[in-house]
């Protein structure tokens, strides 16, 4: 298919809307109130911190809803407003977070249901309405909802599209599209499904594999078994892997994205020269400004002295996950939670240490003077974060009571 003509095509319809309703006054007020935090702001108004008997509180100078996820959460309360009768359906969740996800749902807009990892599109007919999330759709699913004859609203975040465009210019010229991402993260879908030929690697070390083949030091059979399921249909390392372009899934770690480039610039450069570098490889400017400044932000934290971290956001979010990983990667205690109701009855926590299933760590706070650090992932609402807050300062007060009497 000829995506980009496709893409052309589809803005040009009446029955697509990528830009909202003109209705942002109209649902000023109900997103306010869903998701905004006095408390929040009073903290950020303070430096950030918070002291309240025992325990003070540091948050992460950039945290929370980004620029992206704010406007598609937007865009979605428009769109039940423009069309207060019609069916509305969403293609995914709009963004990671649970509490954003039921909110939508008290709204009357439907999920496409999914069987076994597959989307089920049958019930969606024609003249329903059909939200596209933050971080995009395949190429396929666009396509199959516009010859349905929906109506399609696409809050794909702008910095998405700009990664699409680049898997775009590389397969026009011929390139092959190495995206920094996770094989089933829908974003990385999306993004493979715009590109010709590509190849996923998840990190740094597949990325060093991926090197070692184009200088000639790896097996075929042992690099086909290592990356099935992450290319695209009959790749070949030896026929593909002449031509790069880097391409990021947007909330990977920053770092190791701009790692992965210069890592297959060094290698291409050794593999050709410098006279032919221009011809084996394209550079890249991909990387999302909210996530790069909440990664910076989680770095400038954790090198303060702290007792625990408590990162927040959903579990499925690649860049919450990436917040814990930094708090983990710096030996400090910290927990990743989804939501305040995480947090008790009782000195109890129920979490997702990294890489692992949800668990209970009992007790959760220790006694005596703490701090807490708090960051959030970038579709995680103020009002959560300020739910999380509360959850702890009573859990401190009743710990210390509890001391007392003691
Ligand atoms: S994290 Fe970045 S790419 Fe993702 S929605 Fe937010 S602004 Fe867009």
């Amino acid at each position: 298919m000829d995506t980009r003509a496709f893409k052309r095509s589809l803005h040009h319809s009446e029955r697509y809307n990528r830009r909202g309703f003109g209705r942002a006054e109209e649902v000023a007020g109900s997103l306010e109130q869903a998701y905004q935090s006095e408390l929040i702001q009073n903290i950020r108004e303070n430096g950030y911190e918070l002291r309240e008997g025992r325990v003070t509180i540091r948050l992460a100078e950039a945290f929370g809803f980004c620029w992206g996820v704010e406007r598609a959460v937007a865009i979605a309360y428009e769109t039940r407003r423009h069309y207060p009768t019609e069916r509305i359906w969403i293609t995914n969740e709009i963004i990671h977070n649970p509490s954003v996800n039921a909110h939508l749902v008290e709204m009357n807009v439907l999920f496409i249901p999914v069987e076994e990892g597959v989307k089920d599109f049958s019930a969606v007919e024609s003249g329903d309405v059909v939200i596209l999330p933050a971080f995009g759709a395949t190429v396929q699913e666009m396509q199959l909802l516009n010859e349905r004859g929906c109506h399609i609203v696409d809050t794909t975040c702008p910095w998405v599209s700009k990664v699409w465009n680049s898997v775009e210019r590389h397969k026009k010229n011929s390139f092959t599209s190495v995206i920094h991402g996770k094989v089933k993260h829908e974003e990385t879908l999306a993004t493979s499904s715009f590109a010709g030929t590509y190849l996923v690697v998840l990190d740094l070390e597949e990325a060093q594999l991926v090197c070692d083949y184009i200088l000639g030091n790896g097996n075929r059979e042992d690099f086909l078994k290592r990356f099935a399921g992450a290319t695209s249909p009959g790749f070949d390392p030896d026929r593909d892997l002449v031509r790069i372009g880097v391409a990021n899934q947007t909330t990977m770690l920053k770092r190791e994205t701009e790692d992965i480039g210069r890592l297959f610039e060094r290698t291409l450069l050794r593999r050709y020269g410098p006279a032919e570098l221009n011809d084996h490889f394209l550079a890249f400017n991909t990387i999302c400004d909210a996530t790069q400044e909440r990664q910076d932000a989680m770095f400038s934290l954790v090198d303060e002295p702290l007792d625990l971290m408590v990162v927040i956001g959903g579990y499925n979010s690649s860049n919450t996950t990436h917040l814990q990983e930094i708090a983990v990667s710096r030996g400090i205690p910290s927990v990743h939670i989804d939501a305040p109701e995480r947090i008790g009855p009782g000195n109890v926590v129920e979490h997702k240490p990294l890489g692992q299933d949800l668990e209970r760590l009992e007790p959760f706070l220790p006694e005596g003077d703490l701090r807490i650090g708090i960051t959030s992932g970038a579709s995680t609402p103020d009002r959560v974060v300020e739910g999380v807050i509360d959850r702890l300062l009573q859990l401190a007060e009743a710990g210390q009571i509890a001391a007392e009497i003691a």
